[in-house]
């Protein structure tokens, strides 16, 4: 089948809650993917970061075939074995001391919002259903209704109400708007360290550190949503670290499975996700053999061929040249390890998606986020002759 073929029965027989680039892929490896055409493409989204250890890394794949061959799926009513080996990989990773496994990034955040709420109440001595969780304008931290009902993007809120109660949107990098906003029903204040929806947008050095202790003062946890930032994405393993802090409670998803399978986690101190007890949450797949199996060895190979420290490098190093590119609608050009936006004037012709478009005739793949910020966040396994070939691409992009 070609291309239009496929595209034809997608557009009949598919709901419309995406506007993809008219690719079909159906080949990956490493960095590059391959179209039903037999084109070849330099992916500069990683399925949103989730494929941080490149397409189809043999080792997960491996990791995964071998699970798959012995047990895939217990449910939590019965114990498992991958599942507290995960843990305490994960724990000594991360520094964290407890962990409660999930599927989507969603259901993490939505696990997130459920502990934190309860710690409110048990432990902060919060009146009972007025808890207050303090969020970020412009963030994203998925689909759900729950979290849509936190939203300030209204394309992703109209029409889906009525929403939960319960959350306060402050603007992002803003500190002294955090503590305005902090009450005696503070249970919590979530916030991406760089939000990558909102189009890669970097607040302003101490932003963290500043909220980690007035959420310390304030006896409020501080969440930190990861499942973009983390896994080495910024070139630290989570992007805390960049402002040597530690949230209380860390949320981690997509490349925590390579790609390979959708498995998400949150990640605590003792005193929040401590007080969880049987029957108040779960997920039938949540910490299945299967999505443990796959996502140590996500993890291993992440830190065994040292992909944090090439995202750190080679990030710099895209970064840098990306910057020399002079063109009149480029209004800023900024990024952290493999997280790298361009970003164009309002107005500019066409906006981000044209760029996209001429840059996939290329042979490079990114999508634009909202209508001006073309991203690019290749594979962390990237290498600098690569970059030299996108650059070159894309300096063509840019002089057409
Ligand atoms: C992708 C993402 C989510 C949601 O993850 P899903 O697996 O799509 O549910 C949440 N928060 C952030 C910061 C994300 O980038």
């Amino acid at each position: 089948m070609k291309t239009n073929e496929y595209i034809d029965i997608e557009n009949r027989l598919g709901a419309h809650n995406y506007k993809p680039l008219d690719v079909i892929l159906n080949r990956g490896e490493g960095i590059w993917v391959w179209d039903v055409e037999g084109n070849r493409y330099l992916d500069c989204l990683s399925a949103y970061s989730a494929v941080n250890q490149g397409h189809c890394h043999p080792k997960i794949r491996e990791a995964m075939m071998e699970q798959s061959q012995r047990m895939t799926l217990t449910s939590r009513a019965f114990r498992n074995d991958q599942l507290p080996l995960l843990y305490q990989e994960l724990c000594a990773l991360t520094r964290s001391h407890k962990v409660l496994p999930m599927n989507s990034g969603a259901e993490a955040v939505e696990t997130a919002i459920k502990c934190v709420r309860k710690w409110g109440y048990e432990t902060k001595g919060v009146p009972e259903n007025k808890a207050e969780i303090i969020v970020c304008k412009n963030n994203f931290h998925g689909r759900t209704l729950a979290i849509i009902g936190f939203s300030t993007d209204d394309n992703a809120r109209k029409n889906f109400g009525p929403f939960a109660p319960g959350f306060k949107a402050i603007p992002f990098g803003d500190a002294d708007a955090l503590e305005a906003a902090i009450t005696p029903n503070t249970v919590a204040f979530m916030v991406e360290p760089i939000q990558g929806e909102a189009g890669v947008i970097i607040p302003p050095a101490g932003y963290l550190k500043k909220a980690r202790e007035i959420c310390t003062r304030n006896n409020v946890v501080l969440v930190l949503d990861e499942i973009q930032t983390g896994l080495g994405r910024t070139g630290k393993l989570l992007a805390e670290e960049h402002d040597g802090i530690e949230a209380d409670l860390t949320l981690i998803g997509k490349a925590l499975s390579g790609g390979f399978y959708p498995v998400s986690a949150v990640l605590s101190n003792e005193a929040v996700l401590g007080l969880l007890q049987p029957g108040q949450h779960g997920s039938t797949f949540g910490g299945n053999p299967l999505a443990c199996a796959v996502a140590r060895q996500a993890l291993k190979v992440l830190i065994e061929e040292k992909m944090v420290e090439n995202s750190a490098n080679m990030g710099a190093y895209f970064l840098g040249e990306l910057k020399k590119i002079e063109h009149p609608a480029i209004k800023e050009i900024r990024g952290r390890g493999l997280m790298i936006a361009i970003e164009l004037f309002e107005g500019t012709e066409g906006g981000a998606r044209s760029v996209c478009e001429k840059l996939m005739k290329m042979g490079i793949l990114c999508k634009e986020t909202h209508t001006y910020t073309i991203r690019f966040a290749p594979p962390l396994v990237i290498k600098k002759e690569d970059i030299d070939w996108a650059l070159d691409k894309i300096k063509k992009a840019f002089s057409e």
